[in-house]
């Protein structure tokens, strides 16, 4: 048996024809790097997400850092986020200059917990910047008014999170947020409801390019038109450069491909959430295993187990002696990385997670017979270290 966590070959060959063929137009077109194609793509991305404006960048890393700076946080400034992501978050936060400020997370969604953001505000905040991690989005109506109340910005880290729609904080959630926002930002998309959106086209991601790249979003004109200018070297016109900026330009190639895959996101986005709801269903809470929290809008870009009792390696090794795949997402919190060394405490509970977590094959493709293959794995390892 041989179940990748992960297997980008049967999508492309799905779509090789109509992929194969776009990327030769541009070819064609000699327009490598934004142009024509960037443009619609950042329109039809604009549209779909319900935005006035999707900026698109190098990276999901370049997306955050010019999120940043095109909001003016730097030097002396604190961004709150939360310590359970990849590096990339709390990376972006310190390249700017600034300082990352380490919320607690929450147990059931892994996402950072919005009581904790509001004992981290002091008069040097600036900004938060929750990630809706695995494709789950954090709890954006009470981010939303702590933000308020206390003027500050949010980023949105969507990497992991294309497509995923936002249902209100409530569910399961005994801390009641005010109707009002709820109503207003039900349904909405994520990179769509702070002030700015970070998206990411790395490969694996559920909109995934074949190379790197990735968008900016907001409703804001001001940050778009900054955004716009920071990806160029900070020139609106070639050649009259105003300020310091990158070059983080997305490329043509890259975005013909996404504009194909847009044309399947939603269908993809449902497809994982059908693999995550039959996992859920054929694996159950046990002694040893918590299966994830399933919500509408979740687009499961990681499925993720919690497994108990200091057993996750021994899960992870057993899988693998099956032909298994499955990851650790992530196995160190961000504050206790060599680079933060002795700069932060850690936080109790994201220690336990992490030392918990334990991420399973989906995607969209994959096969019936592998889910089940994988369940059935796992109920087999609970059922022999039960005995
Ligand atoms: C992938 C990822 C990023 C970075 O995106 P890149 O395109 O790889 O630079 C940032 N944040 C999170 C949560 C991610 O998963």
């Amino acid at each position: 048996m041989k179940i990748p966590i992960l297997d980008l070959k049967l999508q492309y060959q799905q779509l090789k024809s109509e992929i194969d063929g776009a990327i030769a137009l541009v070819l064609e077109s000699t327009q490598f790097v934004l142009g024509p194609e960037v443009q619609k793509l950042e329109q039809e991305i604009a549209s779909f997400l319900g935005v006035s404006h999707a900026i698109g960048v190098n990276s999901g890393t370049d997306a955050l850092i010019i999120a940043l700076k095109a909001l003016n946080i730097g030097d002396g400034d604190e961004v709150i986020t939360t310590p359970f992501s990849f590096y990339a978050t709390a990376e972006s936060i310190s390249l700017v200059g600034a300082k990352p400020i380490f919320a607690q997370i929450e147990e059931d969604s892994f996402n950072i917990n919005p009581l904790s953001i509001k004992e981290k505000i002091t008069p040097k905040t600036k900004a938060i910047m929750p990630v809706h991690l695995y494709g789950q989005p954090a709890k954006m109506a009470q981010i939303k008014e702590i933000a308020q109340e206390y003027g500050l910005k949010i980023i949105e880290d969507c990497a992991q999170a294309f497509g995923a729609k936002y249902y209100g904080d409530c569910l399961g959630c005994e801390q009641k947020c005010s109707d009002n926002q709820r109503n207003s930002m039900d349904g909405k998309y994520v990179g769509g409801i702070g002030d700015v959106g970070a998206f990411s086209f790395y490969p694996t991601k559920n909109l995934g390019a074949y190379g790197d790249g990735g968008m900016i979003t907001t409703n804001d004109d001001k940050v778009a038109e900054l955004a716009r200018m920071l990806r160029v070297h900070g020139a609106k016109k070639n050649y009259h450069n105003e300020m310091l900026g990158y070059n983080s330009r997305l490329d043509s190639i890259q975005a013909t491909i996404l504009r194909v895959k847009l044309r399947y996101i939603e269908k993809w986005n449902q497809a994982r959430q059908n693999i995550a709801r039959q996992y859920n269903q054929l694996l159950g809470n046990n002694d040893f295993i918590i299966v994830p929290q399933f919500s509408d809008g979740h687009v499961f870009h990681q499925y993720t187990i919690r497994v108990k009792n200091g057993k996750r390696d021994e899960l992870k090794d057993y899988l693998a002696d099956k032909g298994i795949g499955s990851m650790i997402y992530y196995p160190i919190p961000q504050d206790q990385l060599p680079v933060y060394e002795g700069q932060y405490i850690p936080h109790p509970l994201t220690t336990q997670l992490a030392s918990e977590v334990l991420s399973l094959p989906i995607y969209p493709e994959l096969p019936q017979g592998d889910i089940e293959a994988v369940a059935d794995a796992i109920i087999q390892w609970t059922k022999n270290i039960s005995d």
